[in-house]
């Protein structure tokens, strides 16, 4: 395996500084639940709350893909501990790739009774969707290609790389 740099970490931290600005102008007066789903966007979405200037709530949901499954049906293996009901809740991915975990994580979450919710990741992958997800804030859009750093992993290694690289055989 060798890694090759897609992003490197000084425009990471400038773009989710903007997109800190962003969320923080659209939520002025309002205190929204941020949905980090574990692991992936632990990172980033530490970095985000540093950029936000608005009060929020902080809570995290865990999913894991029934294995051999490529039918969207996902596993809620940590479920949120606050209730969303008449909330403004914004999700926070790592990556949206096909959609079809955040296409069932929407579907669950809505039949909760939040006032909004929205949809915040760093990467999204356009051209691998099979599921159409309403993206609210990106990061950076990139090519079909396997990243690993900055939260991402393979087979839990690489997490710790401070640049999004990518993973090639
Ligand atoms: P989706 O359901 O949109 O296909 O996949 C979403 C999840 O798959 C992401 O949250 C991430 O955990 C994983 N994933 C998808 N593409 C990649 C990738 O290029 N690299 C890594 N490390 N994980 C990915």
């Amino acid at each position: 395996m060798r890694e090759r740099l897609l992003i490197p970490r000084e425009d990471i931290l400038r773009r989710i500084e903007e997109l800190g600005d962003k969320i923080s102008r659209d939520y002025m007066d309002k205190e929204p639940v941020l949905v980090c789903i574990l692991k992936g966007a632990a990172y980033f979405t530490v970095d985000l709350t540093r950029h936000l200037k608005i009060p929020f709530i902080l809570d995290f949901m865990s999913m894991s893909k029934y294995s051999g499954s490529d039918s969207g049906v996902v596993r809620i293996t940590k479920d949120l501990d606050i209730d969303i009901y008449e909330r403004d809740t914004i999700l926070i991915e790592d990556i949206v790739d096909t959609g079809l975990t955040l296409g069932y994580l929407l579907r669950n979450l809505r039949t909760r009774g939040p006032i909004s919710i929205k949809v915040c990741t760093l990467l999204d992958c356009p051209v691998r969707r099979i599921v159409d997800i309403p993206v609210d804030y990106k990061g950076f859009e990139i090519p079909d290609v396997y990243v690993v750093g900055y939260g991402l992993d393979y087979r839990e290694r690489y997490r710790n790389l401070l640049d999004i690289m990518v993973l090639e055989e």
